[in-house]
């Protein structure tokens, strides 16, 4: 079947619009915008329509399709009974103009969710504005920064990430007008205190990190690292990209930091994948708490007869903080991702923590068996860990090294082989501190079974010949692409020739 556009059937096929109002006013729209001629809307019969979108889905690969041990992104099961909440008429038909006395319920929930993430990060505030991580990270600072001009501390101009940090922090800070200083990481792959003192000074603003860090690793002196930057007077900020390896474990609160981003998308399940659609709360200690971007859900209590109330007897209501940087988003950020995270954490409770013991138990139990299987298969010699430790956490990185140097394969050349073989392919060249890296993540939801499965396919790959698989994938809709290419030469209409 040809794509959409291309399908023009009968010109009575499909629904057909109501004809516009007549009127004498002259339509409100400026001339140049007008259309000439009527759009080309494709002509489909509902028929048609089904094929076309079942066709498209088949073509791609997610989540519920097969294994996607994508590192960093978590990509776990997403169960449908959120879809079913998120859909509840209360909450999908409601507008965010709606006064407070018709969003309680809403409210109630944004505001149990603000409190539930407060607890597992141990701050004392959380905004659900931002609809990703990467724009919490870019909040945070703008927060942290705003905090400082405020005491007067305006040569505060720099922000410390580490060397294997996500792009993302980097990114972030400079875009907030920060001056970025990496440290090097040590051999094992853990930060460097030494490195880390030496930069640290009265122009530091902050120190962005993530931990575990992005090579599955635990950072054992991230308290000394918090006391090192406060000593200097700076702000630690986490990305809480791999909070699935910690919940109700432990909590950046306690490790020192004083702003933190959740990925709701990730670690509280959330279908995602191609930029969205995600949801990146903040949650800040008390002293940066006054320039979060607003509203707020808060509530009061309201025993008071002639007071309003709510079914749990409280009055929810939104708030702006004080000295707020100003929105990030419009409205209430991504509502819709977050009552999904909200239904995910409902049914979990306490029961989070098992949640991440079994997401560290599945990347460990996997590491040693793509191990094993590559030493049946006799390829073992062909890839090394990518950290000198025993014990991963949520992730783990292996590098290819060897097998470029031995056989001239690539980590990209074995992710495209694993295409063939029905698997999404890990994270690589991610990261860059490990040499031709793989980052996979299982994630806690699936079973013994499909991990022994794909670390036998895993040293299968290894096996196939070099010149072979320089061509994978083969068995997919689209081959080889050019990685760079569609960001560069953005393509946002479809090409008509009129
Ligand atoms: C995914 C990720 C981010 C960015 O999050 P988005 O929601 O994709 O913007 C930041 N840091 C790390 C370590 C990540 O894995």
């Amino acid at each position: 079947m040809s794509h959409l556009f291309e399908h023009n059937g009968a010109p009575n096929t499909g629904y057909s619009q109501p004809p516009p109002l007549q009127t004498d006013q002259p339509p409100n729209v400026p001339p140049g915008l007008l259309r000439s001629k009527p759009a080309r809307w494709p002509r489909l019969s509902e028929p048609e329509m089904v094929r076309h979108y079942t066709w498209l889905s088949k073509r791609n690969f997610g989540i519920d399709t097969g294994f996607y041990p994508l590192g960093s992104c978590t990509m776990k099961h997403n169960p449908r009974v959120n879809e079913v909440i998120a859909q509840l008429p209360g909450i999908a038909d409601i507008h965010p103009h709606q006064p407070e006395h018709h969003l309680q319920g809403l409210l109630a929930i944004y505001y149990e969710m603000q409190h539930m993430l407060e607890i597992c990060a141990g701050m004392d505030q959380v905004t659900l504005q931002p609809v990703a991580g990467a724009q919490g990270e870019f909040t945070a600072v703008r927060c942290i920064q705003e905090y400082f001009r405020q005491r007067g501390e305006t040569q505060r101009t720099k922000v410390i990430v580490p060397d294997s940090a996500h792009g993302t922090n980097p990114a972030s800070a400079a875009m907030a007008g920060f001056e970025i200083v990496e440290i090097p990481s040590l051999a094992d792959g853990r930060m460097d205190l030494e490195a880390l003192s030496a930069v640290a000074d009265e122009t530091t603003a902050a120190m962005m990190i993530t931990n575990p860090n992005t090579l599955g690793l635990f950072e054992a002196d991230i308290v000394e690292a918090s006391r090192i930057v406060h000593d200097a007077g700076g702000q630690m900020y986490y990305d809480g990209a791999n909070f699935n390896a910690i919940l109700g474990i432990t909590s950046p609160g306690l490790m020192g930091f004083d702003a933190v981003h959740f990925n709701l998308h990730k670690t509280f399940s959330q279908p995602h994948g191609g930029g969205g659609p995600g949801s990146g709360p903040i949650g800040v200690r008390s002293h940066l708490a006054p320039f979060l971007p607003g509203p707020l859900a808060d509530r009061r209590d309201s025993s008071a007869s002639e007071q309003p109330r709510s079914v749990d007897g409280h009055w929810y209501h939104w708030r702006e903080p004080e000295h707020s940087i100003g929105k990030v988003q419009q409205w209430h950020g991504n509502a819709g991702a977050v009552i999904r995270c909200w239904a995910y954490y409902r049914r979990y409770g306490a029961g989070l923590r098992t949640m991440s013991e079994h997401a560290v138990l599945n990347a460990n139990y996997l590491r040693h068996a793509i191990h094993r299987e590559a030493e049946i298969e006799g390829v073992s010699h062909l890839f090394v860990d990518g950290a000198e430790t025993k014990v991963a956490k949520h992730e783990f990185t292996l590098s290819m090294q060897p097998a470029k140097e031995q056989l001239g394969i690539s980590a990209m050349d074995v992710a495209k082989g694993l295409l063939d073989r029905g698997y999404m392919a890990p994270t690589v060249y991610f990261p860059l501190v490990v040499p031709e890296c793989m980052m996979i993540e299982p994630t806690e939801t699936e079973s013994k079974d499909t991990l022994d499965t794909f670390a036998n396919q895993f040293a299968k790959v290894l096996q196939s010949d070099a010149e072979t698989l320089h061509e994978a994938p083969i068995t997919t809709p689209v081959r080889r692409v050019d990685e760079v290419y569609a960001a560069r030469n953005l393509c946002l209409r479809h090409p008509y020739d009129d």
